[in-house]
């Protein structure tokens, strides 16, 4: 008889565990249970032929190439590095704040002792985050470092995540450096490349194997069930009897048994224009004054040709609550929660063919490259589970 796999989910943890199981000889059902594939990288082409991100902007960028030559099998990929700008004190400049952002925001003297001490200070192109600054001791670096933190991070930071920015898990914060330099790309990685014909079509690819039975709008908690007595899981009722990838929210497997883990959501706003294109430039940031943080001017990520057509998307930040049809997006990093995820997972151990994937499963902020290295490995580990054999 043929091996059986189990998925929940078909984001990039699920699709990648799905498709390394099916090309090692298992059979995969695969449940996702909305309309399409692809998770939060969901791409779709609206009715102005401009290609958009449902969930917001994507931007994948690695170090690991393993990733991406895994990532390679399934589509081309264009070079494209991320530049973001941010609207402060009514002037556009780059973001991560670097050199020019200096230049554009101080007097020419002032400009130049920070550019001077901040070069004496760190290697010339080095990122470092404001803490870094702060423990300089030097007061002109640390006056700097005020300005970055009131005027790019504390706004920025309470409407993202609704709290003041000192609660915050560093691990958040420190995702944006200060570059010392002129370097104006939002990442530093050495792969920085999007998929060719957008995200939705590499996930085709990704899943179209015999081996992977896809089945959409299937909700995992109407079809499968956790027997704590057998220790086994049940798929439409029966105890299923190889690994199952679970990729989905950890609290609600466990029915929110242990309380829900609070998640921030995003409300999604699409305005269509007919011109070419609006900001001309792919991601503005508005830390301060406007409600939304960012918006996105799709043509420039995806460098789709629309003539006088163009899509932008406002992001409102918002708090999540479970049971409603909002999409948990940003989990909330601090010790309470890790420790009622830990909880979970405590709870997950008793069932020894469940195997947890995923920025929803491990209640975890993943970048995307992480997220497909993480499932490279849950599969590996399922695939070197003797019990399988
Ligand atoms: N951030 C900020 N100001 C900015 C950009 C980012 O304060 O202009 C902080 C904010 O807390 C945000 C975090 O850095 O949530 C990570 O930003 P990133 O752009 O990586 O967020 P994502 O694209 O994952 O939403």
């Amino acid at each position: 008889m043929k091996k059986q796999a189990l998925v929940i989910g078909l984001g990039f943890a699920g699709s990648v565990v799905s498709r390394i199981l099916a090309d090692s000889g298992y059979d995969v059902i695969a449940l996702e249970k909305r309309a399409h594939i692809a998770g939060n990288m969901f791409e779709y082409e609206r009715s102005n032929g401009v290609r958009v991100h449902l969930y917001g902007p994507h931007i994948f960028h690695t170090n690991n190439e393993a990733v991406f030559s895994f990532l390679n099998r399934f589509s081309g990929f264009y070079p494209y590095s991320h530049r973001v700008i941010g609207k402060i004190d009514n002037q556009l400049v780059p973001i991560p704040f670097n050199f020019t952002s200096i230049d554009r925001l101080f007097s020419k003297d002032i400009a130049t002792v920070y550019k001077t001490k901040l070069s004496k200070a760190f290697d010339l192109e080095s990122r470092v985050t404001i803490s870094d600054l702060f423990d300089t001791q030097d007061p002109d670096i640390r006056d700097l470092a005020n300005f970055v933190l009131q005027k790019v991070f504390v706004n920025y930071s309470a409407k993202q995540w609704g709290v003041p920015f000192d609660q915050l898990d560093s691990t958040v914060t420190s995702r944006v450096p200060v570059v010392i330099g002129e370097d104006d790309r939002y990442f530093s990685d050495k792969i920085q490349m999007m998929p060719l014909l957008g995200f939705t079509d590499l996930f085709e690819r990704l899943l179209n194997h015999p081996n992977i039975a896809v089945n959409l709008n299937s909700e995992s908690n109407r079809r499968i069930r956790l027997h704590p007595d057998s220790g086994k899981v049940l798929l439409d009722g029966i105890p299923f009897s190889g690994p199952v990838c679970y990729t989905g929210p950890i609290d609600e497997l466990f029915d929110y048994s242990l309380g829900a883990l609070p998640y921030r959501t995003t409300e999604f706003v699409f305005e269509d224009y007919d011109v070419n294109c609006l900001q001309c430039t792919p991601v503005i940031n508005y830390p301060n004054e406007e409600k939304y943080t960012r918006i996105s001017e799709f043509k420039h990520i995806t460098l789709q040709e629309v003539p006088d057509k163009t899509t932008i998307l406002k992001e409102y930040p918002m708090p999540y609550h479970y049971g409603s049809n909002m999409i948990p997006l940003y989990p909330i990093q601090n010790p309470d929660n890790k420790r009622k995820y830990e909880d979970y997972l405590r709870l997950g151990k008793s069932y020894s063919d469940l195997f947890f994937c995923g920025r929803l499963a491990e209640y975890k902020y993943y970048n995307m490259d992480a997220v497909v290295a993480r499932a490279m490995q849950v599969a590996d580990d399922i695939l070197s589970t003797p019990k399988y054999d």
